[in-house]
């Protein structure tokens, strides 16, 4: 065993060891209930959970169906009287039963598959809308950066790289001495720890997160909610960083009176509904905290499923019928409150409401839209909404042609079909598949 799987162990061992058996995390989790496990057996699922992670071997039927429900919310880990971390230990548990249960291979395989499926969509969309010059920037190793501050994107963002470019313009006006980095190759290593593949994941998010240190990096600015929860509970608790690690919201909300005095100009006046998710720090509270300053833009506050998921997509994407209704009563509660603008966290949620201007009276936005915007800064096209809004898809399209012969990159019939099915089979509010596809297959078909 690695000491990395050891250290692993030991934080599940003190969590077992600090634990009084009272069920509080499993009467809150929200999946549990998703899938009918009854809050009254909460001790006995507690018990299991101490039984696994001091016996090892399999987890017991009823234990098991709570691993592979969780999604991460941390709700379990807000209601433990004892300030146990319960979301890690659920994690560290799944990994141990996982690995009980089948050969890593198994595992390895999958892990390899859902990454290269990512690797390719991600290429293919950063291809779309980025510059040759920006896109080499942010993939330049970690190791090598030489900045104080590291903004580190994560891979997933790069879907929607106006988020990206968002950020890098804020930190420009906040005159910072900054590094961006991220993409596939510097991936937390989500999947394979999911899936047990400890030996990769050590190759892969471990190493990245050991790349940070050695860039002597002083702060780490985190975008993704899942790398932000990964290298906090599986990295940092497991061995202290020379540097500081938080998401990016946290450092711009702690920083919000030095960019207030930067805010432009008149804002356009706007009545906004964050859709909220809980469970990543203190990211929500942030990005209430940031909006809240923007001159002329009104917090309309809307009852809603916060503490379902910490942000829509990836685990939570089991759970496609409540996402689904957690988006629709979201876009439906803001055109009721008089609301016209739905504020994002996190890239998932992102794209999971960039179709709802094809269905309702609201624009979608990113945070980093709209605090970039308030530093007379922004305005990059998101094209992703275009691609779900529907209708034309000319000004994409055309977007598309100049950055992929900038980037050295063809799209052929196929990757349009497997991309378009990336973009449209994640749950989500409507936009039209077919203008998607009709008009890249086109653009693919010209030589
Ligand atoms: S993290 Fe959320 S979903 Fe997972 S066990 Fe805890 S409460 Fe349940
Ligand atoms: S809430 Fe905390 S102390 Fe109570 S059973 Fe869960 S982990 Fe143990």
């Amino acid at each position: 065993m690695s000491a990395y799987a050891d250290r692993l162990e030991a934080l599940a061992a003190e969590a077992a060891d600090r634990c009084t058996g009272c069920g509080k995390c499993f009467e809150v989790c929200p999946t549990a209930r998703e899938i009918g496990l009854d809050a009254g057996e909460a001790k006995q699922r507690v018990a299991e959970l101490s039984a696994l992670t001091e016996g090892g071997g399999k987890a017991a039927d009823g234990l098991q169906k709570w691993l592979n429900a969780c999604d991460g919310s941390a709700r379990c880990s807000d209601a433990c009287p004892e300030g146990i971390n319960v979301r890690q230990w659920v994690t560290i548990a799944k990994l141990k039963s996982l690995e009980a249960a089948r050969p890593r291979e198994e595992g390895a395989a999958n892990a390899a598959d859902r990454f290269r499926h990512m690797a390719q969509a991600v290429r293919l969309l950063a291809s779309m809308q980025l510059p040759s010059e920006t896109l080499k920037k942010i993939l330049a190793p970690a190791e090598k950066r030489t900045a104080e501050v590291l903004f580190y994107t994560g891979c997933n963002v790069l879907r929607t790289p106006h988020i990206v470019l968002n950020v890098m313009d804020i930190l420009d006006a906040m005159e910072l001495d900054f590094d961006v980095v991220g993409g596939t190759a510097h991936c937390c290593g989500v999947y394979q720890f999911q899936e047990a593949d400890l030996p990769t994941y050590e190759r892969m998010g471990h190493r990245t997160f050991q790349r940070f240190g050695q860039s002597g990096a002083a702060k780490v600015l985190t975008w993704c909610p899942t790398c932000t929860k990964n290298f906090g509970e599986l990295e940092k608790d497991v061995e202290e960083p020379s540097f500081d690690l938080g998401h990016i919201s946290e450092f711009l909300a702690a920083n919000l009176e030095t960019l207030k005095t930067r805010f432009v100009g008149q804002q356009p006046k706007r009545r906004v509904v964050i859709h909220e998710h809980l469970g990543i720090g203190a990211t929500l509270g942030s990005i209430r905290k940031l909006l809240g300053a923007v001159p002329n833009l009104e917090l309309i506050e809307l009852p809603q499923d916060s503490g379902f998921s910490y942000a829509c997509g990836g685990q939570a994407a089991k759970f496609k019928d409540r996402e689904a209704a957690i988006h629709r009563a979201l876009a439906e509660g803001a055109v009721a409150a008089g609301a016209d603008t739905i504020v994002t966290m996190y890239h998932s949620c992102h794209r999971a409401l960039a179709g709802a201007e094809a269905a309702y009276p609201l624009k979608v936005v990113n945070f980093t839209d709209v605090i970039a915007e308030a530093l007379g800064r922004g305005g990059h096209p998101d094209y992703y909404r275009l691609y779900k809004a529907g209708g034309s898809m000319d000004e994409a399209v055309a977007a598309a042609r100049t950055f992929l012969q900038s980037n050295g990159v063809q799209v052929d019939e196929a990757s349009v079909q497997s991309l378009t099915a990336d973009i449209f089979n994640e749950t989500g509010l409507p936009g039209s598949r077919e203008a998607f596809r009709d008009a890249f297959t086109a653009l693919a078909r010209e030589r």
